[in-house]
This record gives structure tokens, C-alpha cells and sequence, in this order.
């Protein structure tokens, strides 16, 4: 069966592999920075008397819809997937690595604090990543291929999505490019579903150039607008000066 490593902390900001990004430093040969000290990974205490498939499923079902579980342990367990559950990440919400002559297996992470709906929805995202690079060789990561298999993922679990979030899913399926504005519409139908959420939460894309924010969930970093990318703020964090790439969907809190 997969290997499960419980809740471990990965300190991969240096990986190569292919991260589904909320918030990214930017790449330019700017000094990056941990996000997070290494810290001794923490492991469910669950009965012994489970089995390892049990407490396997159990741990999923702790993270996906229960509507999921059965599907994500199968695929798994058929890619014999490395798979790590970690704590938030600012760099990432998910993360594939494919296999090595050093590390002979495929590797998925995705953050445990996501909410349900949202955990699969990057679970979909990384999968198409491993899927990708099954079937094809020497291709761009977020390129046609990928996007078909993404898009193939995407409609095997539209159907048990809740319906206003279907309704997107089928928006973005439907023959356009997957960088399309929907895909940040669905994350943030999917932010609803967070155990706390903001309705008037306010994001990044609602503010102007120039403006001092925090990010809610790493509101101990100052930053303020420089730029509007495609989908994502160029900001600058004010006390080190350093650059990061910021999801404009990112929920924020304005400082004045
Ligand atoms: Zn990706």
C-alpha cells in the first residue's frame, strides 16, 4: 500500500517539483526565505487495533469529503504515492515531485488545512501532475497535457461537489484555458466551506497599488501592493524589502 507520513512538516522550498501556489515567492534570484523553522513531525494517535488501511482511511476521511476517501486511497495506493498531509504553507497548497534515481516514487503534499472540498480540489490539480508525467515526457508542468488531465479529473468529481460549486466546474471544464478567471472564482466558492469563514472577507484583488496589507492567515508579515499580474499581486514585503508573487484571491486585512 501508499506510504502515509502522518502530519510532517516538508521544508521544500527548494523543490523542483510542480507547487499549486496560493502565495510564491517571486523567483528572481532573490534571497528566499523559509517559511517555516523544521519542526518534529506529529503523527495521529489513533487505536491499535486498526488496521493500516483503516487508520489510512481514517486520516482521509479526516481531510477529504467522505465521498472521496475511497477513490484517493485507491489511487494511492495504485501509484504507491509517498503522501504527506503538512501544515500551512505560504508558498503552496500542494506539491508533486515525481520520481528519481535517488527517491524511486511519486510524491504528493498536500496542506492540512484546507477544508474538505478544497483538499481535493488541489488533491485533483497534483494528481494531474502525476498523471501528466505517466503519459508524457519532456512537457511544459501547467501545458496542454496537463490541462487535459486536469480537466478529465475535474469532471470525474464535479458530481460530488456541492451544486454551486459544480456549476463552476463545469464553467471551467468546458474547453477554456484553465488559467481562466473561473478557476479563481471555484477557490473562492470553495473558501466558503472554510470552518472560518469571512463573508465579508476581503481580498487582495480589492485593493489598489500602493496599499499596506497582512495576509489573514500570516498576518505577522507586512506587505504592500506593487503591481497586478495576471492573477497574482507583485508585493513587497516592507520591513525586508524582498518581492513575493501574492494569489489575489488571498484574504487580506488593510493596515493603516
Ligand atoms: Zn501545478
Amino acid at each position: 500500500m501508499a506510504r502515509y507520513h502522518g502530519y510532517e512538516e516538508i521544508i521544500n522550498s527548494e523543490t523542483d517539483g510542480c507547487g499549486y501556489s496560493a502565495v510564491q515567492p517571486r523567483n528572481d534570484g532573490l534571497q528566499k526565505q523559509r517559511e517555516h523553522a523544521p519542526t518534529q513531525p506529529q503523527r495521529l494517535r489513533l487505536p491499535d487495533v486498526l488496521t493500516n488501511e483503516e487508520r489510512y482511511r481514517r486520516i482521509l476521511g479526516n481531510h477529504l469529503p467522505a465521498q472521496a476517501v475511497d477513490w484517493v486511497y485507491g489511487y494511492l495506493d495504485h501509484y504507491k504515492v509517498h503522501f504527506h498531509i503538512t501544515r500551512e504553507r505560504m508558498s503552496k497548497l500542494g506539491d508533486y515531485r515525481r520520481p528519481t534515481p535517488d527517491r524511486n516514487f511519486h510524491e504528493i503534499s498536500i496542506n492540512g488545512d484546507l477544508n474538505p472540498w478544497f483538499f481535493l480540489w488541489v488533491f485533483l490539480h497534483e494528481a494531474a501532475h502525476l498523471e501528466t508525467h505517466m503519459k508524457h515526457k519532456n512537457v511544459q508542468p501547467h501545458g496542454h497535457e496537463w490541462q487535459e488531465e486536469y480537466r478529465q479529473l475535474i469532471i470525474a468529481h464535479t458530481d460530488i461537489y456541492p451544486s454551486e460549486v459544480q456549476a463552476l466546474l463545469k464553467r471551467y471544464t468546458r474547453r477554456i484555458p484553465l488559467s481562466h478567471p473561473v478557476g479563481k472564482q471555484i477557490e473562492a466558492a470553495l473558501h466558503r466551506y472554510d470552518p472560518d469563514y469571512n463573508p465579508d472577507r476581503l481580498t487582495l484583488d480589492q485593493l489598489s497599488v500602493g496599499t499596506r496589507f497582512r495576509l489573514v492567515h500570516k498576518p505577522e508579515m507586512l506587505f504592500e501592493t506593487i503591481a497586478k499580474r495576471r492573477t497574482r499581486w507583485l508585493c513587497r514585503e516592507v520591513s525586508s524589502g524582498r518581492q513575493y508573487l501574492v494569489n489575489g484571491s488571498a484574504e487580506v486585512t488593510i493596515e493603516c
